[in-house]
């Protein structure tokens, strides 16, 4: 990396806790398109997960993630153990005040103090100058611009569409826990918010009115439980009552013990959302 640099030569870095699906290597892509090298973290990051969350069975497959990692034109794949990036001692975190408090902030408490502590440290490592993230982990991303930003990390932060199922369903490591029906009831999350779009488009403003629609057509699928639905300014994520500018109608929900997110951003004004583009599984 260090001869990389010296060369010249520009770091796209795409951070991810592998088992690898399209959603991540849209990245890559983006990555490879915009600089000389792609580097691609592979790292479940126990600082992020709470003491009730899926760690443990979390999905890991290192073969398969060196295989469509080097498909997909990763030339730098970073596998650290849990030890090299916390060795016993390690004593530094990172936190964003604000950005958090609401969505999953506030479902997951620590949740980002953990992402933002592994991410900051990726950059360190690699030093890259642009990073890669996902719209579908839309508070994360903006949690990190505003790290970058404010630490003057000098990192351009490159947030990418969500890359969905045929259905609709965003893709996700997690989705893999999801049995027969469960999968099925799971295109549910999309055509809420598909609905959600349809009533802004309309003219519809109130919030609540819009939240409880998505709630009903939710409920009719009995595995699928409600952990929030709110809509947010798309600036500070704060929720909104009555959506005059740009929004964030934002999800979260448990599928049996699987927890899924989903989220659309819409523009009122300009009637113009800014569409995930669905990709063929
Ligand atoms: P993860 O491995 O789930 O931590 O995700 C690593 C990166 O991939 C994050 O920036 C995610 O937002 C992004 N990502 C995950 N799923 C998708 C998706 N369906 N479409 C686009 N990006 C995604």
């Amino acid at each position: 990396m260090k001869i990389m640099r010296k060369e010249g030569k520009s770091i796209g870095l795409v951070p991810t806790m592998g088992y690898l699906h399209e959603g991540h290597l849209s990245l890559v892509r983006a990555a490879k398109k915009h600089n000389d090298v792609a580097v691609m973290s592979v790292f479940v990051n126990p600082l992020q997960f709470g003491p009730n969350d899926d760690l443990a069975k979390y999905p890991r497959d290192f073969k398969r993630d060196e295989e469509k990692a080097r498909l997909a034109g990763v030339d730098v794949l970073f596998y650290p153990s849990e030890k090299e990036i916390y060795p016993s001692g390690y004593s530094t975190y990172v936190e964003v005040k604000g950005l958090g408090d609401t969505l999953c902030g506030s479902s997951r408490p620590g949740h980002f103090k953990g992402v933002t502590t592994i991410v900051a440290k990726l950059f360190g490592i690699v030093k890259p100058d642009m990073a890669y993230f996902g719209q579908k982990d839309v508070q994360q991303a903006a949690i990190i611009k505003k790290m970058t930003e404010d630490l003057n990390m000098g990192i351009e932060i490159k947030i990418m569409p969500i890359v969905r199922e045929k259905d609709g369903l965003a893709m996700s490591s997690r989705n893999i826990y999801l049995s027969e029906t469960e999968r099925k009831d799971a295109s549910i999350l999309h055509q809420s918010l598909s609905t959600a779009e349809s009533m802004v488009n309309q003219g519809e403003k109130d919030a609540r009115k819009i939240i409880k629609a998505m709630e009903l057509l939710i409920r009719q699928k009995p595995s699928v439980k409600i952990d929030y639905i709110s809509i947010v300014d798309k600036r500070f994520l704060k929720e909104v009552s009555s959506i005059s500018g740009e929004v964030l109608i934002a999800l979260a929900v448990f599928i049996g013990k699987t927890r899924l997110i989903d989220n659309i951003a819409i523009d009122p004004a300009a009637v113009k959302t800014e569409k995930s583009f669905a990709r063929k599984a």
